[in-house]
């Protein structure tokens, strides 16, 4: 089940500072910049191999963030996107499971480590 929900689309707003996703689902998620930055899923941004599961959802809810834009996306196979950063960072594969797990719906800004 969790393969088969997918984003049907996915929007930036640099000037809104966020990220949208509607899903397969229904459900739509929105995701400020600077806490999918700070998340990145990358092995660098993780700290390690040993990290990779590790996120901080708690980010998502950080007051007046500093200016964090996207400079590109593109869709990787049918599991993920990669985010060019304003940055020049581009590492991270944000897999859709990773996204879904992400939804600042799920958490809130208490939560620090998963
Ligand atoms: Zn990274």
């Amino acid at each position: 089940m969790q393969n088969s929900i997918h984003p049907v689309s996915i929007e930036v707003s640099n000037s809104d500072q966020v990220l949208e996703i509607k899903w397969s689902d229904g459900k739509e998620s929105v995701y400020s910049l600077f806490g999918l930055r700070k998340n990145c899923p990358c092995v660098m941004c993780r700290g390690g191999h040993a990290y990779m599961s590790e996120f901080e959802p708690g980010l998502f809810f950080v007051d007046n963030p500093p200016k964090t834009d996207i400079n590109n996306i593109q869709q990787v196979g049918n599991h993920a996107i990669q985010i060019t950063w304003s940055d020049g960072h581009n590492s991270g594969m944000y897999r859709w499971e990773t996204l879904r797990f992400l939804d600042p719906d799920n958490h809130n800004k208490y939560e620090s480590r998963r």
